[in-house]
């Protein structure tokens, strides 16, 4: 891993938020790497003195506050978009889960609904995608999963994608068994916007704190 990760690290850690890898790797990383160390260090004086430093006597602003709020609502209404877009995409995400495993669940108990798949094939294929819809709902509950889910279902997108429109075009599968698949399809595409979102907010917070500590 590349110093950048454990900088991100650091600064969760100061955030008290999860780290994103084990403390035990962090804490090894400032033993091995002296620059980190010193980040770690200049963090931590930074955010003690922005947490400790009595707030200087200003004027009585409430007026100026006031007579500004209509110019501070747009960033705020930013801020608010933000958030409310994050929770459409986990409820959207939960939704897609919910569905995926109600295709899935019927296949994995009885092996109905897997065309004339032998009994295990159908076993098989029902316990794979509910494991697909097991990660969409993980994610949904705890966006910071997205990133690690992402190699494997992305994976199984890309892999499963052309051999499916394969087959359509040889009428080797139904129409609805295909469409089915398209469940799997905006399940991944949500849980690649939440590792993007994920990814942007805390490349944003490393930026604010190198900004801090430069
Ligand atoms: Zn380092």
């Amino acid at each position: 891993m590349h110093c950048p990760l454990f900088r991100e690290a650091i600064s969760a850690r100061l955030d008290g938020e999860p780290l994103g890898m084990s403390p035990r790797a962090l804490d090894d990383h400032l033993v091995d790497c002296a620059a980190c160390a010193a980040w770690a260090d200049a963090a931590a004086r930074a955010t003690r003195r922005a947490r400790l430093a009595a707030a200087p006597p200003v004027p009585d602003l409430t007026v100026a506050v006031l007579g500004a709020l209509p110019r501070q609502l747009p960033g705020m209404a930013a801020a608010a978009r933000t958030r409310l877009l994050g929770t459409a995409l986990r409820l959207a995400l939960l939704a897609v889960g919910v569905a995926q495993a109600a295709v899935a669940w019927p296949v994995l108990v009885s092996g109905a609904g897997a065309m004339s798949a032998p009994m295990h094939m159908a076993h098989e294929t029902g316990a794979w995608n509910l494991a697909v819809a097991a990660a969409f709902l993980a994610v949904a509950a705890g966006p910071r999963l997205a990133a690690g889910a992402l190699p494997f279902l992305g994976s199984f997108v890309a892999l499963l994608a052309p051999v499916t429109l394969a087959d359509l075009a040889a009428g080797r599968v139904q129409v609805d068994r295909a469409v089915a698949h398209l469940l799997l399809l905006a399940g991944t595409a949500l849980v690649a916007t939440v590792a993007w979102r994920g990814r942007q907010r805390r490349e944003k917070r490393v930026a604010g704190r190198r900004r801090v500590t430069a």
